[in-house]
Order: structure tokens, then sequence, then C-alpha cells
């Protein structure tokens, strides 16, 4: 399990993310970074216009330098959306990528409860402290590259089992489709009729 860094190691820089009205047309991204500033490990908290735009990754990335920033918090949207982005953010600043954490104050937060200003901010604070008490046991991490056999076992000749293995065999991966029964086709295979056409099922 992670180990929490002792209190005085910890430089935790926070950014808020305005995302235009996405996130500032419903909470002031300004109040939650000023809150988030005295939050434990917290040594630099700031709102930023479009955190993902040049200006955005250039303010973290010189902030890591002169705050000397151990960890970086982005509320901003989903990591589907830019964990990539800021991960490389981060390591183009010395920092390893794997010591930044997203919160997502926008798809969960603001799009989700534009109707409730008030419950709106709570959240967009409770998901930011979130985000920091989790970067505070984050640790270093190595991407390492492992060669991976490419053959597959289905397990189960049903109409999904089937599909399954027909789709890796597709992508050119060797497939060995398992099945208890003499027959493969599950209960589809038991059906005399289907509908719309009314033909047998196999
Ligand atoms: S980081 Fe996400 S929330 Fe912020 S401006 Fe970019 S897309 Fe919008």
């Amino acid at each position: 399990m992670a180990e929490q860094k002792p209190e005085d190691e910890l430089r935790i820089g926070v950014y808020i993310c305005h995302c235009g009205s996405n996130i500032a047309g419903v909470i002031d991204p300004a109040e939650v970074a000023e809150w988030a500033t005295h939050l434990p490990g917290v040594v630099r908290a700031t709102d930023t216009l479009y955190a993902c735009a040049d200006s955005g990754q250039t303010l973290i990335k010189e902030d890591i330098k002169k705050y000397n920033l151990n960890r970086v918090v982005v509320s901003a949207c989903s990591v589907r959306m830019h964990e990539t982005t800021f991960r490389a953010a981060v390591a183009e600043a010395g920092l390893n990528p794997f010591l930044m954490e997203m919160a997502n104050i926008r798809e969960q937060c603001t799009w989700a409860h534009g109707h409730d200003k008030e419950g709106a901010l709570k959240k967009a604070k409770d998901l930011t402290a979130s985000a920091i008490a989790k970067a505070r046991f984050l640790n270093p991490l190595t991407m390492i590259k492992v060669p991976v056999t490419k053959r597959a076992m289905v397990i189960g000749g049903g109409v999904a089992g089937i599909s399954a293995a027909l789709d890796l065999a597709d992508q050119g991966i060797e497939t060995i489709l398992v099945e208890k029964e003499p027959t493969i086709g599950g209960v589809m295979a038991q059906l005399n009729k289907t509908f719309p056409t009314m033909d047998c099922s196999i």
C-alpha cells in the first residue's frame, strides 16, 4: 500500500480550471482555489482559465520549478479527456508523471449540478479536497514494457463467446474457444425459431 509522505515534505500545487463558462459559469474557481490554499500540504493554489491550453500548462510547469512542487492536482474535466495531457506537462517540468492527480469538477459537478450553484461549489471543493488527499499518497512510478504473447482463450462457446473469439481472430490473435458441452451455440442453439425471421437459430 502507498505510504503518505510526511506533511513537511509535501509541496502540492492545485489548479482550478474555469473551462470558460463550463465550470466558471456555475462556480467561482478562484473561491475553490483560495479554499484549497488552507488544506494540508498545499503550497500553491490558483485558478486558471484553460488548464489544458499552452498558457495553463506553462503555468503548471513554471510553478513546479518556482514552488518546488512534488505533487500537482488539476481540478478540471475527466481523466479520460486530459490525464495524459497533464501527466506529460508535469513530466516536462521534471516531475514524475504519476505524481499528478485530477479532480473532475466539470462532467461530475458543474455540468451535472448547474441548477444548484451552491451545491456545485460545495461538491467542487469536496472533489478537489479528495484529489489532494489522494495526492498525498501517490508514489512515483516507472513505466515498463513487457513482452506479451498474442494468444487468447475465450471460455464459453455461447453467442457472446463465439463473437468474442471471432473478433479476436479477425485481429490476427490466435484464439482458443473452450466449451464444456459437446457443441457450441449455448442457449441460442436450443431455439428452433428466432424473431423476426422465424428462422432456425443455427
Ligand atoms: S482542462 Fe478540461 S476543463 Fe480545463 S479548459 Fe481544458 S477541457 Fe476545459
